[in-house]
């Protein structure tokens, strides 16, 4: 155990939309994969985060999944009906995408840790011991789920469960489901779980719903905004909760239903269920974050500088670069955490650790 070495010159970690589109440019830039360049990934198959995405997920109720560079998404889909669960569809585009332009990725390998020796990154797996010059890192958000802390939380006798946890309704049948979150998933989850069950949705402000649909300039502007941040040292917010919600003909349906009433956040946990500052109580079978993510980055700690705010200084044309270590590059993190960022960031992130490491 952790006697084997193997020395790189970059180490891709994640091989999802951020990593793939970051070895698609790695190799387009004239490096070797498995000589100069590997792709480490902890999940047993293709797919990123999306492989574990609940069912009822499928492409007509996904954002938009933007094309990896150089093969379209369209082209992989045997069925063109929208109706197709994401969680079967992205890996199959994945895997394709990987044996067309031979990105090979050793997996499962989970890095547990990166730590510097010298001038070079060692990257500890449970099997073997990497050692690179460069880091992107592309380990996404899905394995670190936020849920705030509420007094009390501890006492809940129900069930705490985290919007990845969700897989199908039918697991709440019965049950009173306290929804909390102001998302898109919230509302998705608590548009389905409320056709089966009762749901008291509360969330911290009052939902902001933007009229007719998203317009590029208003994702651009979402971005922009969070691109300011990280470049400030800032811990990033996430697009999404920057460009608010579609008055979509589902959210329009559940308001017909009466389902989307919405309540201030509660101020504390009980035994039995929530509390609101103002005494009123609410019994809960089941609270349902739907509070988010953050970045997956706590293998990197021992190498990435933090700011005092607990945010990384980021720098470099799309705000990839770590500015206080430039061999690594982070991307579908802040600006790049979306389908469409985490394709563009791959290249900047590309060209830049390329050129830092002077390797053409
Ligand atoms: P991921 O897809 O999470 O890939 C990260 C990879 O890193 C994973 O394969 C994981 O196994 C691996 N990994 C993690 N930690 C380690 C480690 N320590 N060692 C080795 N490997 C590791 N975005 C859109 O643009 N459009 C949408 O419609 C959309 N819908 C979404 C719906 C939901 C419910 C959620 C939660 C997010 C959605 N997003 C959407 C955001 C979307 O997830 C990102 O845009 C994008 O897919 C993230 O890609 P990624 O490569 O950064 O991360």
């Amino acid at each position: 155990i952790n006697n084997i070495r193997y020395k790189t010159k970059i180490a891709v970690i994640g091989a999802g939309q951020a990593g793939l589109s970051s070895a698609y440019h790695l190799k387009k830039l004239g490096l070797e994969i498995n000589r100069d360049f590997i792709i480490l990934d902890e999940a047993p198959s293709p797919g990123g985060a999306w492989q574990f995405r609940w069912s009822s997920l499928t492409l007509s109720t996904v954002n938009k999944i933007h094309d990896l560079p150089g093969m379209s998404f369209e082209e992989t889909l045997t069925n063109k009906e929208t109706e197709v669960q994401a969680n079967i569809a992205v890996p199959n585009y994945f895997d394709r995408y990987q044996k067309r332009f031979g990105l090979q990725v050793y997996r499962p390998v989970k890095v547990d840790r990166v730590s510097l020796h010298g001038q070079r990154f060692h990257i500890d797996t449970a099997e073997t011991l990497f050692s690179a010059e460069g880091i992107i890192n592309a380990t996404g958000t899905w394995e670190n789920p936020y849920i705030p802390y509420y007094p009390g939380a501890d006492l809940f006798q129900g069930e705490q469960l985290h919007t990845k946890d969700f897989k199908t309704t039918d697991y709440f049948r019965n049950k009173h489901v306290i929804i909390v979150g102001g998302g898109i998933s919230a509302i998705q989850l608590l548009d389905q779980i409320s056709a089966v069950t009762t749901t008291t949705w509360v969330t911290r402000r009052p939902p902001l719903f933007r009229e007719g649909p998203f317009d590029d300039m208003a994702g651009h502007n979402a971005v922009a905004m969070v691109e300011e941040r990280v470049r400030q040292g800032l811990p990033p917010l996430s697009v999404v909760s920057v460009t608010g919600l579609p008055y979509s003909t589902e959210i329009q349906a559940m308001e017909k239903r009466g389902v989307l009433t919405r309540f201030p956040m509660f101020s504390e946990i009980t035994a039995t269920g929530v509390k609101w500052e103002d005494g009123r109580e609410e019994r809960a079978d089941i609270i349902l974050w739907n509070t988010g993510f953050k970045s997956s980055l706590k293998h990197l700690d021992a190498v990435l500088p933090k700011e005092e705010n607990g945010g990384i200084l980021m720098n470099g044309r799309l705000a990839t670069m770590v500015a206080k270590e430039p061999r690594i590059h982070l991307v579908g993190y802040g600006p790049s955490a979306s389908t469409i960022g985490a394709n563009r960031a791959g290249s900047a992130a590309a060209r830049e650790l390329v050129k830092t490491l002077n390797l053409l």
